[in-house]
């Protein structure tokens, strides 16, 4: 494994295999069945300065969940960068109190330049429109759970990716790992503006994909396996692009979208949260409880998937099943209130 997390483009197809088994290998530690403290005495540095619910914490949990201790700052305000200290001597203030370090910021590019200041492995937790390696592991720890389910397979996978592809870097790293594996079909569907980056599109055009882009939702959908809608990225807009937008309801992933263009088994995926304001037109809530909504087990995968990439970065993975122990607290045997039994 590469020493950071950076980009999927540091990852091989065996580097994102073995990451998938360390995964479901933790998964009696995330569910709350078990108990191990192979991370016990490591500091984790969670480094956000960006909003964020779900990476923040589910870092946070799956170390905790490997025994570790987390430290925390959140936003510029209350951090020293608010004082004008550069990433290079934040990255090595940090190195100095912590033995890895996820970080979340605005700018693209800005954690590999902290990264370069430090041997502590740094997970990219988002920068900025440019990738978020993380989500799409869990993404893709996701598709290949279900699809062991549903009985399907990723070969020939027809996977529907839509909402704002520019400045989704959920969907930037998923392209580029979903293309990894066996050749797919890939439809890109985004409003005017906001499709997805043309280099994305030639890099997995060029590993032997099929991927079509087109500019609605109104169509057959009838053989998508996965459909993966994301949030309109309006805090990454310019002035201009942000006055007067609006997202049509046309682009909306709903029940009525799903039960008449899409197949019996089609599952809807999302890397939330979902904007839900009235006239954001994001995912929609009449899915809730329905099967085919995969978006709070995939949630859920974010702790299996965040502790096999610790575990692998700081290398202990050998050691999991040494030292588990039984859970002896309370836990809920569902934990949504909607959740469908499968
Ligand atoms: N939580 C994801 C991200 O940080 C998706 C989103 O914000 O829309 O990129």
């Amino acid at each position: 494994m590469p020493p950071h997390l950076l980009s999927v483009d540091s990852l091989s197809r065996d580097h994102v295999d073995h990451l998938l088994r360390v995964a479901a290998r933790m998964e009696p530690i995330a569910q709350r069945r078990q108990v191990t403290r192979v991370l016990e005495g490591a500091v984790l540095g969670n480094l956000f300065f960006e909003a964020s619910t779900r990476t923040r914490v589910s870092f946070n949990a799956a170390f905790c969940r490997l025994g570790g201790s987390v430290c925390d700052t959140t936003g510029f305000t209350f951090s020293s960068m608010a004082k004008g200290e550069s990433l290079y001597d934040t990255s090595r203030v940090m190195s100095g109190y912590c033995d890895a370090i996820v970080m979340r910021h605005p700018e693209q590019g800005s954690v590999a330049e902290f990264a370069a200041a430090t041997h502590v492995p740094v997970i990219n937790g988002g920068d900025g429109p440019g990738e978020h390696p993380s989500q799409a592991l869990l993404d893709l720890y996701t598709i290949d759970k279900e699809f062991t389910r549903l009985g399907k397979q990723l070969a020939d996978a027809h996977v529907l990716l839509t909402g704002d592809l520019k400045y989704g870097r959920t969907v930037h790293s998923l392209i580029k790992l979903l293309s990894l594996y066996a050749p797919m079909r890939l439809t890109l569907v985004a409003p005017p503006g906001l499709e997805m980056p043309s280099h994305l599109v030639d890099l997995v055009a060029s590993r032997g994909h099929r991927v079509e882009q087109r500019d609605s939702l109104a169509d057959d959908y009838s053989d998508v396996d996965v459909v993966y809608t994301t949030r309109i990225q309006k805090e990454r807009f310019t002035a201009e692009m942000s006055e007067g937008f609006s997202l049509s309801r046309d682009f909306t992933v709903d029940r009525a979208f799903l039960d008449g263009r899409c197949g019996r088994d089609t599952l809807v995926m999302h890397p939330l949260p979902r904007d839900s304001r009235p006239d954001a037109n994001d995912l929609d809530v009449d899915l809730n409880g329905d099967p085919r909504l995969a978006i709070f087990r995939q949630t859920d995968n974010g702790i299996p998937v965040r502790m096999a990439i610790f575990a692998t970065l700081l290398q202990v993975e050998s050691l999991i099943e040494q030292d588990l122990r039984p859970v002896r607290w309370f836990v809920p045997k569902r934990l949504g209130v909607d959740d469908a039994a499968l």
